[in-house]
């Protein structure tokens, strides 16, 4: 019998990785690749699929994908499954579901690659009785996937937990902010490119001692306040290139809880506050698992 298995991509801006994989401890082939425009990219993503589960002798049965955005995912849109108003050049409004579907036909599951991330920290979570979760990516960009009574939110279009208003206290922080819609919100405020445009450093060469750090756990905070106080997280995972900054954990923690007040009762936000808001557990791996688990999960529903 030919064996039974599932594709998975993680597209982002940079970077491309594919996967064919039994499940998510049976992983049979990897494929990564600079990101280039859409029609070689996606060509070499299906040669990658097509070869692949011709050499291995297996049986795709569905690909998952967690994709840049923003993505239509409204299911009766005529651009449903496209990346549409990206400012990566050449992707603005690329058809992703549909040109896979067409040269692999079989079953397409997309989503946000943060969505993806999410589904696949959640995935691996040792706890599974928690069924209210959230994921943030703090690095280039910042976003933000959840997941409540164990599915994704979606809604009206997706989450964009990056761009909520946060306080900003001018006079401690002068800087205007780099969101190019909305200049100081969370984003703007405390992303990679904003925390070097105000210090003028990468922040990976900004000292752990450096002033610039506590302001960050405070922006990080305000923001965890705001998503504590909406959906009640029972866990959060906080990823992304500046929170390989591990200093900043104990921060957010401390902030975090001084900022919360007392006011919702629970051990996790006191005494066990750093079992609450803690580091990615899949490492670099969070976005291809979770579209794995787009593929497995999605033919299932
Ligand atoms: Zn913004």
């Amino acid at each position: 019998m030919i064996e039974k298995v599932y594709g998975a991509i993680e597209l982002g801006g940079t970077k491309i990785f594919g996967i064919i994989a039994k499940d998510r401890s049976n992983i049979l082939t990897r494929l990564i690749l600079p990101t280039k425009l859409p029609e070689q990219s996606i060509q070499e993503l299906t040669t990658f699929f097509k070869e692949g589960s011709h050499e291995l002798g297996v049986d795709l049965q569905s690909l998952g994908i967690g994709c840049f955005g923003p993505l239509d995912l409204n299911a009766h849109s005529k651009t449903f499954g496209y990346v549409t108003s990206t400012t990566k050049p050449g992707w603005k409004f690329t058809d992703i579901k549909g040109v896979f579907e067409n040269e692999l036909q079989i079953p397409i599951f997309l989503d946000t690659d943060v969505n993806a991330s999410a589904l696949g920290e959640f995935s691996n979570l040792l706890d599974q009785n928690i069924e209210s979760f959230a994921y943030l990516t703090i690095g280039t960009g910042i976003g933000g996937g959840f997941i409540i009574n164990g599915k994704l939110v979606h809604g009206l279009v997706h989450p964009e937990f990056g761009h909520i208003q946060i306080s900003h206290d001018k006079n401690i922080d002068p800087f205007a902010g780099n969101c190019l819609y909305h200049g100081d919100c969370f984003e703007g405020l405390a992303s990679g490119p904003a925390l070097e445009e105000r210090w003028n450093i990468p922040p990976k060469h900004l000292p752990e001692n450096h002033p610039g750090w506590d302001l960050e756990a405070e922006y990080i905070s305000s923001a965890l306040m705001n998503l504590l106080c909406t959906i009640s997280p029972q866990k959060i995972i906080l990823g992304g290139g500046v929170m390989h900054q591990a200093h900043l954990f104990r921060r957010i923690h401390k902030k975090t809880k001084r900022l919360m007040n007392s006011y919702i009762k629970s051990k996790y936000l006191d005494s066990l506050i750093s079992e609450l808001i803690t580091p990615p557990t899949l490492k670099d791996d969070s976005g291809i698992i979770g579209a794995l688990e787009l593929a497995i999960r999605g033919l299932q529903k």
